[in-house]
C-alpha cells in the first residue's frame, strides 16, 4: 500500500514542494487534470539533490554486494508491495491497458532482481589479474590488477512509453544502483503520479537498508529547465536516458559543453526494419497477423515497433499486402499516451501521406475516447523509399510502411543507406538462407539486435540482451541499455600497481573474499 501521492519531490530522502509553480498530469483517455497538482523544482532545490547524491556516494560505493544485491531486493519487494496502487495510478496518466502495465510492472521488479544476482555473482567487477613476473627477462613484469569502480551519481532521465520499465526505478536506475552509483531521476510528466509511488519505494528500501538518503532522488521540473541544468551540475558523472532524438541529442550536447564532459548513453529513435524473403511468404497470413500485432501493440508506442518491412513485389507479396490491409481496416485506434504523442504521431503520418509515390494500404478507424487515433500502413516500391529520406523518419505510433523489393541484391544497398537501429529482423525460410548469409553482415553494421523469426517488440532482460545500436538508435552504439551489460556503463576500470595484499581492494585479492570471478594471466 502506497503513501498518497503528494505531488512532490524527493530530495535527500524528505519530500519537497517545489518553488516553481506547479502542473497536473492528465488522463490521455479523456484529457481531463488529474490531482494532486505536482510543484515543479527551483535550480538551488535541484542542486541540493545532486549534493545529496554526491555525499551518498562516499559511503554508497563502499558497500559490499551484498549489501546493494539486498538493496535492490528490497525495491523490488517494495514495489510488489504497491503493485496494486502502481497499476490503477499507472493506468489511469498513461491510457496503457492494465494487462500491459501488470507485465511491466513485473519486469521493473525483475529486472532489480536480475541485477541483485550479478552483484552476488561479482562478475560486474570485470577482474583481471596478470601477478608480477620477477624473474621476467629482459625486465621483470610489475603485479597488475584491474576491477571496475562506480563513476558517481548518474542522472536518469525516464521515457513517457515505459512508466515502470523505463521510468522511476528501470532500468538505468536498476543499474546505475547495481553499479555503486546514487541516481537523480529527472521524472517524466506523462506519469508523475506513478513516478512518485514507485519513489516511495525505492525511499522505503534505502530506510530498510540503513543506506545514505540521497542515494535516490525524484526531481520534478521542465526538461528543457531542470534537465538541462541537471546534465550540466558539476556533481553528476553520467546520464541515462530513454526518450525522443530530440531530447536525447539536447541532452548529448549539453552534456559536451560542460568543462567537463560525461558519458550520456541516450536510447532514442529506430524504424527497426523487417526484411521478408520469399521463403517466408509461405504462411503470410500468419505473418501479415503477427505484423500487424507488432505494430499496433501499445498503440506502437514501442522504440523497437517495426515501422519498414521489405516485402517482395509478386504476387505472393501482393496477398500479403491485401491480408495486412484488411487487419488495419478492421482496426480501432487505442489511447495513446499524451495528446502531444497523438498529435505528433498525426504530423508524423500526415506528412507520409502527402509524400509521392506512397499509398495508404489500411487504415483503421479512431477508438473510442480521446487521443486514440486510427492505425495505419502504407505502401511504395524501393526506388521511392530510396529517393526520399522522409520515408525513414520514425512515426511513434501504430503506423509502418511496406516497401516492395525486387532482389535481395538490391536491399544491400538499401541497408547500407540505413540509419543506425535497435533491431533489424529477418523474416526467411531455408530456400532463403544463402540470402540472409550475404545481409547479414551488412545488418550487422546498422543494428543492435538482429532477429531471425518472431518480432522486435518485446526486449528480453537477460545477460546477452543489446538494446542499443548505432546512432541515432543510441548516443553510444558499444553498449545497451537493457541487460546485465548495461551495468559497465555506470563504471570505469582502474588498475593497481604493485599493491601489497593487505591494502588490495577485495575483489582483486589472491585471498578473494568476495569470490569474484577473476581472469588470472589471461585464464578464466
Ligand atoms: P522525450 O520528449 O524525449 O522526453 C524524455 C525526457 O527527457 C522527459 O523527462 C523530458 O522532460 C526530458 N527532456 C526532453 N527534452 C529535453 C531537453 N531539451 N533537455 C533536457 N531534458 C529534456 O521523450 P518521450 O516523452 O518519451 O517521447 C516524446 C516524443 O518522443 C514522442 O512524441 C515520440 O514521437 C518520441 N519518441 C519517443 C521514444 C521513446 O522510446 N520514448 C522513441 C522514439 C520517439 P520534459 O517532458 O519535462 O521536457
Amino acid at each position: 500500500m502506497s503513501d498518497q501521492i503528494q505531488g512532490k519531490s524527493l530530495i535527500n530522502g524528505k519530500w519537497v514542494t517545489g518553488s516553481e509553480g506547479s502542473v497536473s498530469g492528465f488522463n490521455p483517455a479523456t484529457d481531463e487534470a488529474l490531482t494532486p497538482e505536482i510543484s515543479l523544482l527551483g535550480a538551488e532545490q535541484l542542486d541540493q539533490a545532486t549534493a545529496a547524491a554526491k555525499d551518498a556516494f562516499a559511503s554508497y560505493r563502499a558497500t559490499t554486494p551484498e549489501e546493494r544485491a539486498a538493496f535492490l531486493d528490497d525495491v523490488a519487494e517494495q514495489i510488489e508491495a504497491r503493485r496494486e496502487d502502481i497499476i490503477a495510478r499507472a493506468t489511469q496518466e498513461t491510457g496503457l491497458p492494465e494487462a500491459r502495465l501488470t507485465g511491466e510492472t513485473s519486469r521493473t521488479s525483475n529486472q532489480l532482481r536480475l541485477f541483485a544476482k550479478v552483484l552476488r555473482h561479482g562478475n560486474d567487477n570485470s577482474v583481471r589479474i596478470d601477478p608480477a613476473q620477477p624473474e621476467r627477462q629482459p625486465a621483470p613484469r610489475v603485479d597488475l590488477r584491474q576491477r571496475r569502480v562506480p563513476l558517481g551519481p548518474v542522472a536518469v532521465f525516464g521515457a513517457s512509453n515505459f512508466p515502470l520499465a523505463f521510468s522511476t526505478a528501470g532500468g538505468d536506475t536498476a543499474s546505475a544502483l547495481a553499479a555503486g552509483c546514487p541516481v537523480v531521476f529527472k521524472a517524466h510528466n506523462a506519469h508523475p503520479g506513478t513516478s512518485e509511488i514507485v519513489a516511495q519505494a525505492i525511499n522505503q528500501a534505502i530506510n530498510n537498508q540503513g543506506l545514505h538518503p540521497g542515494v535516490f532522488n525524484l526531481v520534478f521540473g521542465p526538461g528543457a529547465k531542470i534537465g538541462q541544468r541537471l546534465v550540466s551540475d558539476p556533481e553528476i558523472t553520467a546520464v541515462g536516458f530513454t526518450g525522443s532524438r530530440t531530447g536525447g541529442m539536447a541532452i548529448f550536447h549539453a552534456a559536451n559543453q560542460r568543462p567537463i564532459p560525461i558519458p550520456v548513453y541516450a536510447e532514442m529513435s529506430a524504424v527497426n526494419p523487417v526484411f521478408v524473403l520469399p521463403g517466408a511468404l509461405d504462411d503470410s497470413a500468419a505473418l501479415a497477423e503477427g505484423f500487424f500485432g507488432s505494430v499496433t501493440g501499445s498503440a506502437g508506442q514501442l522504440c523497437t515497433k517495426p515501422g519498414l518491412l521489405f516485402l517482395p513485389v509478386g504476387e505472393a507479396g501482393d496477398k500479403f499486402v491485401a491480408e495486412l490491409s484488411e487487419h488495419f481496416n478492421n482496426s480501432h485506434g487505442q489511447t495513446m499516451l499524451t495528446k502531444n504523442i497523438a498529435d505528433a504521431w498525426l504530423d508524423a503520418t500526415q506528412k507520409l501521406r502527402s509524400q509521392s509515390g506512397v499509398r495508404v494500404a489500411g487504415e483503421g478507424t479512431t477508438g473510442e475516447g480521446r487521443n486514440a487515433p486510427a492505425p495505419v500502413v502504407f505502401e511504395t516500391d524501393l526506388a521511392t523509399f530510396e529517393s526520399n529520406d522522409v520515408l525513414e523518419a520514425e512515426m511513434f505510433g501504430p503506423a509502418s510502411l511496406v516497401i516492395r523489393y525486387s532482389s535481395a541484391d538490391e536491399l544491400i544497398s538499401v541497408i547500407g543507406g540505413l540509419e543506425g537501429q535497435l533491431t533489424a529482423t529477418f523474416r526467411a525460410a531455408e530456400s532463403d538462407f544463402q540470402d540472409v548469409e550475404a545481409l547479414l553482415p551488412h545488418v550487422e553494421d546498422i543494428a543492435g539486435r538482429i532477429l531471425f523469426g518472431g518480432w522486435p517488440t518485446g526486449v528480453e532482460v537477460g545477460h546477452a540482451m543489446v538494446h542499443g545500436g548505432p546512432f541515432p538508435a543510441t548516443t553510444n552504439g558499444a553498449t545497451t541499455s537493457v541487460g546485465t551489460l548495461a551495468i559497465e556503463r555506470f563504471q570505469r576500470p582502474v588498475a593497481y600497481q604493485s599493491f601489497p595484499e593487505s591494502l588490495r581492494p577485495a575483489p582483486v585479492q589472491d585471498a578473494n573474499p568476495w569470490n569474484v570471478p577473476q581472469v588470472y594471466d589471461g585464464q578464466f
